[in-house]
């Protein structure tokens, strides 16, 4: 089922969750133990997320560098039928820009729709650790934008390089990233807000946002989105601070800020065991909080941990 539908026929606020998948020496079963403790919270869905190849240099005779694909985890498609198969439950899988030409994602698109997939989610990717900006792939999307008109396409039947309505059309929900403290490449948040205009008009049906540990921001978001005309879910994205080390690496990758009382209060524990109840509490307090206001989904970023997860929708839930 669509999300939108997940959401149109929910009487109360939805519980999701989004896991990324395993190192490739791990097996399947990796997955079914982060998702089995939640599945009692009934997801509405599940996130699977994509992580493209990094490169390597290794030197070869005569001195030359030799550019090396490495890739880390496996793909998405596996997974999500893997996912929809066991539990019953959408999966959805997240599609990027990076690393892909129009070609191979119409390809994995195809096999999606094959599968019975109904949602996705698209996305740019990041630039790869040896390039300092995003470099798209010949011929491929250099942003989000492009890559939710051509699922668009795709769902009116037009198919690249191919006829129009030579073939079925998808019926894919796309979803698309939100930045509630603003893209770090975007000049300012106006700016940011006007691209994910774009993105809803070329076809997308709702907005997962990036991390947020202030609800103010993600509340100021919503109402700055309404003011653009955006009208579509707005699904707020929550994550648990599990370390001390956190509250400098999440702001380091996410380009997120941490409130000031949660890092008072992570630098008073004394291990990471009590940062981590620091962090379950934080963020059932959010969840309530949101819950309150009515949001229409909760989407928990587990990274395939599901103990503390476990612990806020035990009490939300
Ligand atoms: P875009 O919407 O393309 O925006 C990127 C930047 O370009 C923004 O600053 C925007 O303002 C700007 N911009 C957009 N259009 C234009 C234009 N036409 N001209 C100039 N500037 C423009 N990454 C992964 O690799 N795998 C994942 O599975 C993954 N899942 C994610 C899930 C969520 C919910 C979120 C919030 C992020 C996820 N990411 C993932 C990270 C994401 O790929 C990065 O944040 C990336 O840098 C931006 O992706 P985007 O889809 O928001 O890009």
């Amino acid at each position: 089922m669509k999300v939108t539908e997940h959401i149109t026929k929910a009487k109360s606020t939805l519980f999701s969750m989004e896991i990324l998948p395993p190192l490739k020496s791990k097996g399947i079963q990796s997955i079914y133990d982060g998702i089995d403790p939640l599945m009692e919270f009934k997801p509405a869905f599940v996130d699977v997320t994509y992580h493209r190849e990094e490169y390597i240099y290794k030197k070869r005779e005569g001195g030359y560098l030799e550019k090396i694909a490495i890739r880390k985890r496996p793909g998405t498609v596996g997974i999500s039928a893997a996912i929809m198969n066991k539990y019953k439950v959408d999966a959805i899988p997240h599609i990027i820009c990076g690393g892909f030409s129009r070609e191979e994602t119409e390809s994995a698109l195809i096999d999606l729709h094959f599968l019975g997939i109904d949602n996705v989610l698209a996305l740019r990717g990041d630039s790869i650790k040896t390039e300092n900006t995003f470099v798209p792939e010949p011929n491929g999307h250099a942003f989000a934008n492009d890559l939710v008109k051509q699922i668009s396409n795709l769902n009116q039947g037009n198919y690249y390089n191919e006829e129009p309505n030579a073939n079925a059309a998808t019926h894919f929900c796309v979803g698309v990233a939100g930045y509630p403290e603003k893209h770090f490449e975007a000049p300012n948040l106006g700016i940011d807000l006007e691209y994910l205009k774009t993105k809803i008009n070329s076809g997308a049906e709702y907005i997962v946002t990036q991390m947020f540990f202030d609800n103010s921001k993600y509340i100021e978001f919503v109402n700055r989105c309404k003011l653009m005309d955006i009208n579509v879910p707005i699904i707020p994205g929550l994550k648990i601070l599990t370390s001390k080390k956190q509250l400098t690496i999440l702001p380091k990758i996410f380009h997120i800020d941490i409130p000031e009382d949660l890092y008072k209060a992570t630098m008073a524990c004394k291990d990471d065991v009590a940062v981590k109840q620091v962090g379950i509490e934080w963020c059932t307090q959010q969840s309530k909080e949101l819950i309150a206001a009515k949001v229409p989904c909760l989407h928990f970023y587990t990274m395939g941990v599901s103990d503390g997860t476990k612990n806020v929708a035990k009490e939300c839930f």
